[in-house]
């Protein structure tokens, strides 16, 4: 039988969505639910079966020859667990051993979502011909992920790049993860509207709150909306620059919400930049929007599967 197809899997807090898809990237069969994340662990796996119960149904399913799972995190890729921050029915829950009960002997990877945008943007997106990338998501939380020498790096456990828990103010707020400061404590979009509202931005007549609300208010000129972005740019640059300083990527990509506010965000970003990287080495650095849709999850589980079996073919396995 020919496998040309990976099923891929995008496992977060609102929806559960599967695809099958082959090598080009191009999604043939879709399957989604919505996430019960309120609800017992059991519930929760009862929604990625009927995903999972829907694409094995498809006629293609004998084509498949892995499967890749995006997931929230954090993640567990060794232990083939994870325990997403916002499904509190999962602690340590082992995701893969019960996909695998479902799709039996195919190999399956596993790795967070934001490892999972960062291979879709670096198969198919901004971080395309980078061979040095990171790629982040920038919403309710901030995650990435990082492309090294070419190839995507998730780190033992699948969660490399998480530059949302890296701390840029050393006596800052106090973040969940318990440690202060954080990128994400600084330029998530509910904290970006949290700074705004509290230096005097308020929402208009639909009382929206959002970051995206605060993004227009800035784009019209609103000082304290102007501030929490400059503010959140900040403590992005400081992350990517602290990163490329590291391990030397010459572009980072920015996804999620707060990724679209555009010029709001991306002028102050890249003037900080400048500040901040500033070794000969990390000068060159670029940092561009996202260019994958909704459907980046998908496609990057995909890439992770499809991934593996390059990995083991050019293993010689
Ligand atoms: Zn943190």
């Amino acid at each position: 039988m020919h496998t040309d197809l990976v099923a891929a899997l995008d496992i977060g807090g609102t929806k559960i969505a599967g695809a099958l898809v082959d090598g080009d990237g191009a999604i043939l069969v879709r399957a989604q639910r919505p996430t019960p994340a309120r609800e017992d662990g059991e519930t929760v796996m009862g929604a990625v079966e009927a995903v999972l119960g829907e694409l094995t149904a498809s006629p293609l399913w004998t084509r498949v020859h892995s499967v890749g799972i995006g997931s929230a995190g954090p993640v567990d890729a060794s232990a083939g667990t994870v325990s997403p921050v916002n499904v509190p029915g999962w602690r340590g829950f082992p995701l893969v051993a019960r996909v695998r009960a479902v799709t039996g002997e195919l190999p399956v990877e596993l790795i967070g979502d934001g490892v999972a945008i960062t291979a879709a943007e670096h198969w198919q997106g901004a971080a395309r011909g980078h061979d040095n990338a990171l790629c982040m998501v920038v919403s309710t939380g901030v995650g990435g992920g990082l492309v090294l020498n070419g190839r995507l790096h998730p780190g033992p456990t699948g969660n490399a790049g998480h530059i949302g828990h890296i701390s840029v103010d050393l006596d800052g707020d106090l973040c969940p993860c318990g440690a202060r400061g954080c990128v994400e404590r600084i330029a998530s979009g509910p904290h970006i509207a949290r700074r705004a509202l509290d230096n005097g931005w308020r929402p208009g007549p639909d009382g929206d709150t959002t970051a995206a609300a605060v993004a227009a208010a800035a784009r019209a000129g609103d000082p304290a909306a102007l501030a929490a972005f400059d503010r959140a740019a900040q403590a992005l640059a400081a992350g990517i620059a602290a990163t490329a300083t590291l391990v030397e990527i010459d572009i980072a990509v920015i996804g999620g919400g707060v990724g679209k506010a555009g010029d709001v965000l991306f002028a102050p970003l890249r003037r900080h930049l400048a500040s901040y990287a500033t070794l000969s080495f990390v000068q060159g650095l670029t940092v561009v929007p996202a260019q994958m849709g909704t459907d980046a999850g998908l496609v990057g589980a995909a890439a992770a599967a499809l991934g593996r079996r390059e990995g083991a073919a050019a293993a010689g396995v």
